[in-house]
């Protein structure tokens, strides 16, 4: 098999990357890794396990102790086990939301994370999102998107979701840990989403992507 395609989908939260990747991730037949997810998934177990998230030796014991599983399912999405347990219902419980920043600011939660990453490419094209995919992850392709709004759109968009999220925090966090910040790689194509639709997003992309000449599915 010729090299795998990663197409790198970056920014701050509530950015709507996670629906533009999943839209893109279709249109074009990859498979759609959502990095936020696995840094929650580990969030979730510290919590659960009444962990406190800035215990970071308590936080490397359990995860040497956890068996944390990557795949795909039927639709081409990424899923995530822990111990053989799937965490989904809880990734966007508030506990987990305002503790994941300070979990992905643990170096070897980062390493452990970012390995499993790179092995979800090995056998397939993948629209992978997050916060360092393009500047880190897989600082090789040619293929990084930054998508970011203004601080109110995307504030009004969690809200519309009902769902409690301090994101000026958290970009803060994230942006000013010392491993693999969120930045803009030098070579990524910002995208300002917030007076954009999904599709609209995913349009401006596919325009970049044949400029290009990635190779897409007939009739895109
Ligand atoms: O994308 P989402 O909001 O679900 O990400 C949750 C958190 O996971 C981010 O705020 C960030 O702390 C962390 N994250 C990260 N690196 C990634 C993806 C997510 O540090 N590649």
């Amino acid at each position: 098999m010729p090299t795998p395609i990663v197409i790198a989908i970056d920014g701050p939260a509530a950015s709507g990357k996670s629906s533009v990747a999943r839209a893109l991730a279709r249109r074009l037949r990859y498979r759609y890794v959502n990095t936020g997810a696995m840094y929650r998934a580990v969030t979730w177990l510290v919590v659960s396990r009444g962990i406190t998230p800035a215990d970071t030796t308590a936080v490397r014991a359990m995860l040497d102790s956890t068996v944390f599983e990557c795949g795909f399912n039927a639709t081409g999405e990424s899923t995530v086990l822990l111990d053989g347990l799937d965490p989904s219902p809880h990734l966007n419980d508030a506990s987990v939301t305002a503790s994941v920043s300070t979990i992905a600011s643990i170096p070897e939660v980062r390493r452990r994370l970012v390995a499993k990453q790179r092995e979800c490419v090995k056998d397939s094209d993948v629209v992978m999102e997050g916060r360092d995919i393009g500047s880190a992850v897989f600082p090789e392709t040619p293929y990084k998107f930054y998508i970011d709004a203004t601080l109110e759109v995307r504030a009004a968009r969690r809200q519309r979701q009902g769902v409690a999220d301090r994101i000026e925090a958290r970009d803060k966090q994230d942006s000013s840990r010392p491993m693999s910040p969120l930045i803009i790689a030098e070579d990524a194509h910002v995208v300002d989403s917030s007076h954009l639709t999904i599709d609209g997003v995913v349009g401006e992309i596919i325009g970049r992507l044949k400029l290009k000449n990635l190779a897409l599915p007939e009739g895109i």
